[in-house]
């Protein structure tokens, strides 16, 4: 009889190329999948339905896929710090295996599985498999965790990368008895979103699970990643990967995706793709520079990173909050983006940073409120994107760069020249001309014909109070800039 090994699935809702899957399947044939949906992050007030929806899809396909693989995967609905040892115990594993996390929660809720475990006598094994490079293999010359993103990058990109790991198969499924202990451990049927209380009723304008998120990274490597550069600024344009999602559940394995894009590289011949490639690269070390960050300093979950910030007197208007939430701040470009948001529970890169500014800059609204309302929405929502995202764009986190503050009509004029992303979002302006779309200077009789709001603020105004509070502070808490 050979061992049986539990493997808990967490943000790596695949069977193919998971580091940690692989390794149980290596030492047995006997291996059995859980997902635990959590109540601590399920209760939580910054959860998205279109993300639970996203999960819940990406679960149904890779129950399949243990089917397909001779096994099972099991969902509990628990506390995973009892829920997890409960059913080790109940199936008589000998050991349990996960790929680890960099977020507080997740690292914290782990050490206890851990330790309840290990006190049980079952082995505990964890893997590093989201990342390309671990937090712990990429450090300064002196030892430290960057906290600038440029020389992370250089060595980042200097060092190999793994293959991917092999797809699970040759599975030992579990018996009926088995499977009757598993129930009494707490072991459920997959509950829909609906029934966890999340209801997203538009299209999920990225699909669910494994195979969608090959056939996308397949379509995107094919059709736009030649064009990147060039196009990735333009939200009229589907010219990124839309890999956000699956990357945040692991419904793709990040060596994978590498292993695809060096595909490219041997094929490609201009010098433009090539540059496209080496872009889209550069984006993946973002998202590894801040998972990075958050592992290494987890109090950027909670805090900005850079000093004038700590005590930083934000004016939190409600009302201005409120108009942001919803679209109707007067500026076409931000609104259309918000909008982007509620509708499809995404966002155009470009246009997160333009909200995110505005937001920050122009209403002077604690950048936490932001990126709080951005978790329950986005699809991709991610504790290290979206906070490295909105400690950029409030000039608060790692890699200070002078003080940046965008101007909404030039970020459309340069992005959206024609206006055909705000019109696409922002239904009621479509006959207005491009120019007042673009500058935001909508006659009051359009306004009066459309209901769009005026502008609830002045940029200009708003730029100069911004610059004056933070050189203020900056007075107040000198650092090093
Ligand atoms: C205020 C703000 C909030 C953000 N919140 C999130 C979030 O919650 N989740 C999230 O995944 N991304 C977030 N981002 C980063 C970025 O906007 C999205 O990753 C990107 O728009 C997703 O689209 P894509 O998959 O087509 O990206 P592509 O342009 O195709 O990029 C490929 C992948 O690289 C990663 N990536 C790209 N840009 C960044 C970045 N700046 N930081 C970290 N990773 C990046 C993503 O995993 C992305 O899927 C945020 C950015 C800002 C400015």
């Amino acid at each position: 009889m050979s061992d049986l090994i539990l493997f808990w699935h967490r943000r790596d809702l695949r069977t193919t190329d998971n580091i940690g899957l692989a390794a149980a399947r290596a030492r047995s044939p006997q291996v059995v999948g859980v997902f635990c949906l959590d109540p601590n992050i399920l209760r939580r007030n910054d959860v998205a339905p279109a993300r639970v929806t996203y999960l819940i899809g990406s679960l149904q396909e890779l129950q399949e896929r243990y089917l397909q693989a001779g096994g099972q995967l099991l969902v509990l609905q628990d506390n995973p710090v009892e829920a997890i040892p409960r059913l080790a115990k109940a199936l008589g594993a000998q050991a349990v295996f996960w790929n680890r996390d960099v977020e507080p929660y997740g690292r914290q809720r782990d050490r206890q599985v851990a330790a309840v475990l290990r006190e049980a006598g079952i082995e505990v094994q964890a893997y590093w498999d989201q990342l390309l490079h671990h937090p712990q293999e990429i450090a300064t010359g002196t030892g430290k965790p960057y906290t600038v993103y440029s020389p992370f990058l250089k060595n980042w990109s200097s060092r190999p990368k793994a293959e991917p790991a092999p797809a699970l198969a040759g599975v030992t499924g579990l018996s009926e008895d088995a499977l009757q202990f598993a129930k009494t451990a707490g072991a459920i049927a997959l509950p829909t979103a609906k029934e966890l209380g999340y209801l997203w009723t538009n299209p999920l304008v990225i699909e669910p699970g494994e195979r969608a998120a090959k056939a996308q990274l397949d379509e995107f490597c094919r059709r736009a990643i030649a064009a990147y550069q060039e196009q990735r600024n333009f939200p009229a344009i589907d010219g990124t990967s839309r890999l956000s999602a699956a990357l945040k559940f692991g419904t793709i394995g990040i060596r994978t995706v590498w292993a695809v894009t060096q595909t490219v590289e041997e094929q490609t011949r201009s010098d433009e793709a090539r540059d496209g490639l080496r872009v889209w690269r550069q984006e993946l070390a973002w998202r590894e520079f801040y998972q990075h960050a958050l592992f290494h300093f987890p109090e950027l979950a909670d805090s900005p990173y850079r000093q004038p910030f700590k005590n930083f007197p934000w004016e939190n208007n409600d009302a201005y909050f409120q108009a942001w939430c919803e679209g109707r701040t007067g500026y076409p470009i931000v609104d259309a983006a918000m909008r982007q948001l509620l509708t499809t529970g995404w966002m155009h890169n470009r246009c997160r940073m333009i909200v995110a500014s505005f937001m920050t800059k122009d209403l002077i609204i604690d950048p936490r409120r932001g990126e709080t309302f951005f978790m329950q929405w986005l699809i991709d929502g991610d504790l290290a994107a979206n906070n490295g995202g909105w400690q950029w764009s409030a000039s608060s986190g790692m890699d200070p760069k002078p003080l940046r503050i965008f101007n909404p009509a030039s970020q459309a004029l340069k992005f959206d020249p024609e206006g055909e992303y705000i019109r696409t979002y922002l239904p009621e302006l479509r006959g207005v001309d491009t120019d007042a779309l673009i500058s935001g200077k909508i006659s009051k009789a359009e306004r009066d014909r459309t209901g769009y709001p005026a502008p609830i603020v002045d940029h200009k105004q708003q730029q100069n109070r911004f610059k004056q509070l933070y050189n203020q502070q900056k007075a107040l808490s000198p650092e090093e800039d």
